[in-house]
């Protein structure tokens, strides 16, 4: 990535307030100069209000963080000895471009969810409507390239803002915009309900609709700093990246590791065997349905929840044998797996409701 967006830069550009020369992004909507800071659209007027999320570390308290956090979100997952081994490299700041949209949002969803009354399962209506004023953090780059960006976005909120000056970037690079603030707003709305439909998806068996009108105050230019830390551990290099603004780690990898092979390859078997087992079962299962001879049809339920039960399990062992094969994991600041619920198709918790 980074080698194609130095491709793209085009020739020398000099800058209207210091006259100093630097070379611009062919992409570049919005570009900063980074000896004075002057900021404006590329081809047009300056950008009269640009912000800083104040950066709070020094390298130094970086690795301090990355060390701590190695520490805590090793021990669980991948198990905290691979802290002998880990030589970690300097840490390098970035300025992210960002726009942050203010907005009053006004909210409405409808859905529906099963809910049992003695024997039966009816739909209950889920209905919901309201109004509250909301920041929504947008990236100003066409591509989310950088490790952990998103997670970076959206922890935004609790930083420091202050007026740019260039002397608060700290000689870091500081990255121009891709985007015009029209296109901001856009993704703000874009973002916004796709994150509040996952969300309430979570919440109920049915979403039927959801529309959010977002009636817009402000769309401010900020730029935020955004550290990356990359680690060696044995042969391998393995990336951290930490906010600036909150001195936390957004999303960091770590290696895989025997002992965590281990357990899910053992997991994985048990799942094997409890497939197995369930489908052997099935003819036996059906067969006592034969027997039974019932009127009722509940009694067919049980080769449908044992056959069900058999191919859920088979899935989940395949699911966990992908993930053995893997060579690094990703762990977010609460030192929890990302994905964990995404590579697979479904959980443990979802068979087991399914079956009761
Ligand atoms: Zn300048």
């Amino acid at each position: 990535m980074e080698s194609t967006e130095k491709a793209k830069s085009i020739a020398q550009f000099r800058c209207q307030q210091c006259n100093a020369p630097y070379p611009l992004g062919a992409d570049d909507v919005i570009a900063t100069c980074p000896y004075c800071g002057y900021t404006f659209e590329v081809g047009g007027e300056e950008v009269k209000t640009h912000l800083i999320l104040k950066n709070a570390l020094s390298a130094k308290d970086v690795e301090k963080e990355v060390k701590t956090w190695l520490t805590f979100a090793s021990d669980k997952t991948v198990g905290r000895g691979i802290m002998k081994h880990i030589k970690i490299g300097t840490p390098i700041l970035q300025w992210m471009p960002t726009f942050k949209v203010d907005a009053d949002c006004i909210k409405y969803h409808l859905g529906g969810d099963k809910v049992k009354r003695g024997n039966e399962t009816i739909w209950k209506k889920m209905e919901g409507k309201d109004q509250t004023r909301e920041n929504e953090w947008v990236l100003a780059r066409r591509y989310a390239a950088s490790f952990g960006i998103q997670e970076f976005i959206q922890t935004l909120d609790d930083g420091e803002i202050a007026e740019f000056e260039i002397d608060l970037t700290q000689n870091a690079p500081v990255l121009n915009a891709e985007i015009v603030t029209n296109d901001a707003k856009r993704r703000a709305h874009l973002l916004k309900t796709r994150r509040e439909r996952e969300e309430l998806k979570k919440n109920m068996e049915n979403l039927f609709d959801y529309r959010l009108d977002m009636d817009i105050k402000s769309c401010d230019y900020i730029h935020a700093p955004y550290w990356l830390v990359r680690y060696n551990y044995r042969n391998g290099t393995f990336r951290v990246a930490i906010s600036g603004a909150t001195g936390k780690v957004v999303l960091g990898e770590l290696p895989v590791t025997k002992r965590y092979r281990l357990l899910r390859w053992f997991g994985s078997v048990g799942m094997l065997i409890v497939s197995a087992i369930a489908i052997q079962s099935l003819p036996y299962s059906i067969f006592f349905a034969l027997l039974a001879n019932s009127d009722s049809g509940e009694i067919w339920l049980i080769p449908i929840v044992v056959l069900v039960l058999g191919v859920a399990a088979f899935i989940i062992a395949v699911a966990l044998v992908a993930r053995v094969l893997k060579y690094e994991i990703q762990v977010n600041a609460e030192g929890e797996e990302r994905s964990e619920d995404e590579d697979l198709p479904f959980t443990l918790e979802d068979v087991k409701e399914m079956i009761t």
